[in-house]
């Protein structure tokens, strides 16, 4: 096995593995520990290039220290790839290895579950090193994230209803809701038992009839759900959502929903504000399934209960985030950076 350290400015730790045994040929990127180890999910995927697959683990990385920093899991950032096709590149050496290659960081980088990497191969790293999160519940671990996911969206949906409309109470809310999966279905249930009117669709139809017949939700076609008349539309589904096609189109108040980008640009923030909707950023509207995770390295081990209370800071930060965007007279994105940014120059301060 041959690890490589390659140095990346602003970044603590990056390293490159290639065992020929295996086939592994992945990347760990641990951008920063000050708040904690540096936790985040290994993904696998058929890049063309080292290069794609280095700019993808960085830019991910940094990701998750600002989603820590803003969810307070006493977390910082990382995360890892496998670069090779998932279908055919799967193998027991191949995972064993990637097992010795997070163990050779020594618990910097945390590992969990992420693009086309399954449970059981987690369960196969787990052999290697201990520093591996999100397996079973009956293995001690904190198990599947999506319904912590889900409820941190809803307490969410509350703080950013009272930012905009003067109250969290979601009774007669009218809620456009598309992507019905893991986190998304479970949402639509929460809403309803909130009294909000909840709109759902999905590509896959099957499932909207479902959940549809069973929870009496109204239903639109995803082609058409944009066009629905609400005051919160959720995107649940897939990134880039929000884009120059489909800004003019929103006829919503407020977008706060789980799905990871879902402004396509940046620059689609100052448009939402320009057309005065309020934007919940993703990642910290959607931050409930790690800090699920990060109960699982308290010293009591994890534990519902206090993930349950701390995923209901979700409001707090939002609402820190939205004052933030109003004094700061930025979009509400970009107040979530900075919040991030803040908490981790004070957490630099404190330590030196
Ligand atoms: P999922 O795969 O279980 O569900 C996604 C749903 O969206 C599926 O029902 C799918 O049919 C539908 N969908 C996909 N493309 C669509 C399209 N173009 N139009 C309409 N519907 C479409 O995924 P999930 O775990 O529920 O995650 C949903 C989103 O939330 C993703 O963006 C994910 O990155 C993000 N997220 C999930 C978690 C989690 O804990 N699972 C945590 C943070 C963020």
């Amino acid at each position: 096995m041959n690890i490589t350290e390659i140095k990346v400015e602003n970044y603590e730790k990056v390293v490159t593995c290639k065992d020929e045994a295996s086939g592994l040929h992945a990347i760990i990127a641990v951008h920063d520990t000050t708040l904690g180890p540096a936790l985040g999910g290994m993904r696998m995927l058929p890049y063309k290039t080292e290069q794609e697959a280095l700019d993808d683990v960085l830019r991910l990385a940094r990701g998750m220290s600002y989603k820590s920093a803003v969810a307070d899991t006493g977390l910082g950032g990382g995360k890892s790839v496998i670069i090779g096709d998932p279908k055919t590149l799967k193998s027991e050496a191949l995972f064993l290895a990637m097992g010795r290659f997070v163990e050779s960081l020594g618990g910097l980088y945390i590992t969990a579950e992420d693009m086309n990497i399954t449970i059981p191969d987690l369960e196969i790293v787990r052999r290697e090193t201990s520093h591996v999160t999100g397996l079973s519940r009956a293995s001690g671990s904190s198990g599947n994230p999506s319904p912590y996911t889900a409820h941190g969206c809803l307490v969410g949906v509350q703080a950013s209803a009272e930012e905009a409309f003067g109250s969290p109470d979601l009774n007669d809310n009218r809620v456009v809701l598309q992507g019905v999966g893991a986190v998304g279905g479970r949402l639509a249930i929460l809403l309803k038992e909130q009294g909000a009117h909840v709109t759902i669709c999905d590509i896959n139809t099957e499932k909207v009839e479902r959940l549809a017949a069973e929870h009496g939700f109204d239903v639109v076609d995803d082609a058409n759900h944009l066009d629905v008349d609400c005051d919160i539309y959720a995107p649940c589904a897939r990134g880039a959502g929000i884009n120059d096609e489909t800004i003019p189109r929103l006829k919503c108040k407020v977008i706060a929903g789980c799905a990871n980008n879902v402004l396509a640009e940046e620059r689609h923030g100052f448009d939402l504000r320009e057309r005065g909707i309020l934007y919940a950023p993703d990642y910290v509207i959607n931050a409930g399934g790690i800090i699920n995770v990060s109960v699982e390295l308290l010293p009591g081990g994890y534990d519902e209960v206090e993930a349950m209370r701390r995923i209901n800071r979700i409001g707090e930060a939002l609402r820190q985030v939205y004052a933030i965007a109003r004094e700061e007279n930025i979009p509400t994105a970009e107040a979530a950076d900075l919040l991030a940014e803040r908490r981790l120059e004070a957490g630099k301060k404190s330590v030196s």
